[in-house]
């Protein structure tokens, strides 16, 4: 049955897509209409250096492909999202914030010496957007802006059907955006980063140095939960009870982001705002108040027909969206 399968195979009909994280690598298979055929989660293990973390990524696919009775032949190229800037052109990532020591890293040489078939990078949230735009909840939109909400907040663009890079391919780093001046320090080095406020990671910081700061007072403050080992889900449940830890942390959370993608609207107009990753679990509960404020922020003759929503291609996104790089290379 494999035999006959593999004889009706169409070399171009399938491609390897990587979603490289800085805690986990997925890795899928997927079909020429967007189909993920096999799904392989991994751990980075960044802390052992880049080689391994390599190695790994290597290793990922060669399973898949096995797993998959498939020949390298019958693949047509591998895509791989990379969480930091990058050249897509020349394949080499110039550093990951959360890679520790890589630097300027020919990652889509290396791949390719391994498997022999063509090899593209893409910054993360850009394969994400061009999951979204191919397969996903924007097909046939020409410009649009995706924010990655997870850890940290990357921003995809989409400008006139095609990947917008920028000069130093390192545009759409929405996650930097100041929204406060004074706001509390971001991984990137800077102050009142939208990702020191509304990102995972940042809100889960806030709330723990809040408890810190209470703790350490002069009225011994006694906690009614263990805010240290509690999720997004329920930090923002708890918000919505009205927790007074936890309240303001999350609304400003909110509002910050509705600030950020007004901003993005005034500036670039884009017809859907699309937003992957964890913290769109809340669905509606985060999309209702977030919507609002971009609507009492952004200016009104942006807003007609101004869609905002959540991508359809869940934790898959990034990993469809790499593979669809080697399909269509009009992207650049
Ligand atoms: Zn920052």
């Amino acid at each position: 049955m494999k035999k006959s399968d593999n004889s009706i195979r169409i070399m171009d009909e399938y491609a390897i897509g990587v979603d490289l994280g800085g805690t986990k690598i997925s890795i899928a298979l997927v079909n020429k209409m967007g189909r993920v055929e096999k799904y392989l989660k991994i751990p980075t293990c960044a802390e052992q250096g880049q080689e391994k973390t390599i190695a790994r990524i290597k290793q990922g696919i060669g399973q898949i492909i096995k797993e998959k009775d498939f020949k390298i032949s019958e693949i047509i190229g591998i895509g791989i999202g990379v969480p930091g800037p990058m050249d897509y052109r020349k394949g080499v990532v110039h550093c990951a914030p959360n890679l520790p020591g890589w630097k300027e890293v020919p990652l889509a040489d290396i791949i390719r010496e391994e498997f022999q078939i063509p090899v593209q990078i893409e910054n993360d949230a850009n394969a994400a957007a061009w999951g979204e735009k191919i397969f996903g909840a924007a097909r046939g939109i020409e410009e649009m802006v995706c924010l990655t909400l997870g850890t940290g907040i990357g921003g995809g663009l989409i400008l006139g059907g095609k990947i917008y890079h920028g000069k130093n391919n390192v545009a759409g780093e929405v996650g930097h955006i100041t929204v406060n001046k004074d706001g509390p320090l971001c991984n990137c080095g800077k102050e009142g980063c939208l990702e020191a406020y509304s990102s995972a990671a940042g809100i889960k910081n806030r709330v723990h140095q809040r408890i810190a700061e209470l703790k350490s007072g002069s009225k011994g403050y006694s906690l009614e939960y263990n805010f240290e080992d509690m999720g997004l889900a329920r930090i923002f449940e708890l918000a919505r009870q009205g927790n007074v830890i936890v309240k303001d942390i999350v609304e400003e959370a909110i509002e910050y982001l509705g600030i950020a993608i007004a901003i993005l609207v005034n500036i670039l107009n884009p017809e859907i705002i699309i937003m992957v990753g964890g913290i769109t679990n809340e669905g509606d509960k985060l999309l209702s108040p977030l919507k609002e404020i971009v609507f009492q922020r952004a200016m009104s003759s942006h807003l007609a027909d101004l869609k905002i929503i959540f991508g359809a291609l869940r934790e898959y996104a990034g990993t469809i969206g790499a593979a669809a790089l080697l399909w269509d290379t009009h992207h650049f």
